[in-house]
């Protein structure tokens, strides 16, 4: 379909859940212009891995046999006790070979896929990707939306059919419609360090490991990385009152891999990252002409790797649901299902999961971890609860309950 009289579906953020949900309005022939603050995108690491449900949405954009090629395929992943040393439980995304073509989560860090995105876009010349161009106020009538982006050359005013905010946990757009973010923000902070060293020489095998520790626990993962060849990720707690130079002067940042993976010799570390966590869900994900997706709209703990694959659901399904809307193949009153349907799946699936998640690793009392592990234990060891687990972990059970009741 061509809509040259359309004005355009105007995107805040240019992070990976705006510029894929940039491809996916584009690919129906829709005009879409993403306003990005920064010059460019941004590298640091957060996201890697990619999951089943969202690989398969991947395909439909064109993007997934790239994800593979520059990602890592790892089907399993482990949990660790540390006090043990004991691994307590592998789990298999192998199993769901039956229901996905994609049986296993891919390490691909987020800003590839939004580079990939960004590409793609370059296909339709009606879509328009403006880096140094941050949003600040937004006005809406029943009809359209108007915007004010500042840019060097000063501020304009923009004016759209439609506003998508992917503008990230911080978001403007939701703080002008005054919509809360319910929740709250753990009182620690999570570092990631990275490093070119073979710390998976502890954990062989899987490059997907959970280390549950009621000190200090980590997890370890590996990612593809640029230039540098493959990376490994340990992510970890630093405790509430240390600050940015306790936490990441160079000795410090040395201690901390040494005390959790000891070595002869300092690490080669690539990365020193700090990171606030919150646990929070927008009270709405729409108001009138104006949606919110991504980190916007809910954010988690990165335990369990969901919150990018989440919002990258909410980019394919609010780009559905405008398409059809715009090709008046459907009334206005099915936007509404947007919100109806993607806020109660994201705390069923992603903040009950990553809430677990972390309650798990960081317990403290020894007979809750002894009773958490059993129950791990029997999870992988029942072909039935093990497929159960991982249908949810790959965030299938999530897309599965959504199209049980199409819009
Ligand atoms: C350590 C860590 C590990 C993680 N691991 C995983 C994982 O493995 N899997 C997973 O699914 N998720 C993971 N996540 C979560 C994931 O990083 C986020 O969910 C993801 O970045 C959300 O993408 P987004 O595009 O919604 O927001 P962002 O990536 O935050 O992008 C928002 C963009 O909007 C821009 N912006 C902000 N304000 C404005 C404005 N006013 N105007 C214009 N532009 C603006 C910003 O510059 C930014 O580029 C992890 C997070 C962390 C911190």
């Amino acid at each position: 379909m061509h809509t040259p009289s359309l004005r355009p579906i105007l995107i805040a953020g240019g992070g990976p859940v705006g510029v894929i949900t940039a491809l996916a309005l584009a690919r129906q022939g829709l005009p879409v212009h993403v306003f990005e603050a920064e010059s460019r995108i941004n590298d640091m690491p957060r996201a890697a891995t990619t999951h089943a449900a969202t690989l398969a949405m991947l395909a439909d954009l064109g993007m997934v046999d790239e994800v593979i090629a520059r990602g890592l395929v790892e089907p399993l992943f482990r949990i660790w006790d540390n006090t043990s040393g004991q691994m307590i439980a592998e789990f298999d995304f192998g199993v769901l070979q039956d229901e996905t073509p994609y049986p296993f989560a891919v390490q691909c860090e987020q800003h590839k896929l939004a580079g990939m995105a960004i590409e793609r876009l370059k296909a339709f010349p009606e879509a328009k990707v403006e880096f140094s161009a941050r949003v600040t106020s937004l006005t809406q009538s029943d009809d359209g939306v108007e915007i004010s982006v500042e840019t060097a050359g000063g501020t304009r005013k923009v004016v759209g059919s439609y506003l998508i905010g992917c503008d990230g946990g911080r978001s403007t757009v939701r703080k002008a419609l005054d919509i809360e973010f319910a929740g709250y923000t753990h009182p620690e902070r999570f570092m990631i360090l990275t490093t070119t060293e073979n710390i998976g020489l502890r954990y062989p095998g899987c490059t997907r490991n959970y280390i549950s520790d009621p000190e200090a626990w980590f997890s370890v993962f590996k990612v593809s990385g640029d230039e540098l060849g493959p990376l490994w990720r340990v992510l970890s707690s630093t405790k509430p009152e240390q600050t940015d130079e306790e936490l990441m002067n160079p000795e410090a940042t040395e201690r901390r891999l040494q005390r959790f993976l000891p070595k002869a010799g300092a690490y080669d570390i690539v990365h020193r990252n700090l990171y606030n966590v919150h646990q929070r869900v927008a009270a709405s994900f729409r108001k009138g002409r104006v949606f919110l997706a991504g980190d916007a709209a809910h954010v988690n703990n990165p335990l369990g790797g969901l919150g990018l694959n989440f919002g990258i659901h909410d980019a394919i399904e609010i780009s559905e649901l405008l398409g059809r809307v715009i090709r008046r193949e459907a009334p206005e009153d099915i936007l509404d299902e947007y919100d109806l349907h993607r806020r109660p799946l994201n705390i069923e699936f992603v903040q009950q999961q990553t809430v677990a998640n972390k309650k798990r690793m960081e317990e403290k009392d020894p007979r809750a971890r002894e009773k958490d592990f059993e129950q791990l234990r029997r999870t992988a060891a029942d072909p039935a609860a093990h497929r159960a687990h991982v249908r949810k972990a790959s965030l299938i059970e999530s897309v599965k309950k959504r199209a049980a009741v199409p819009a």
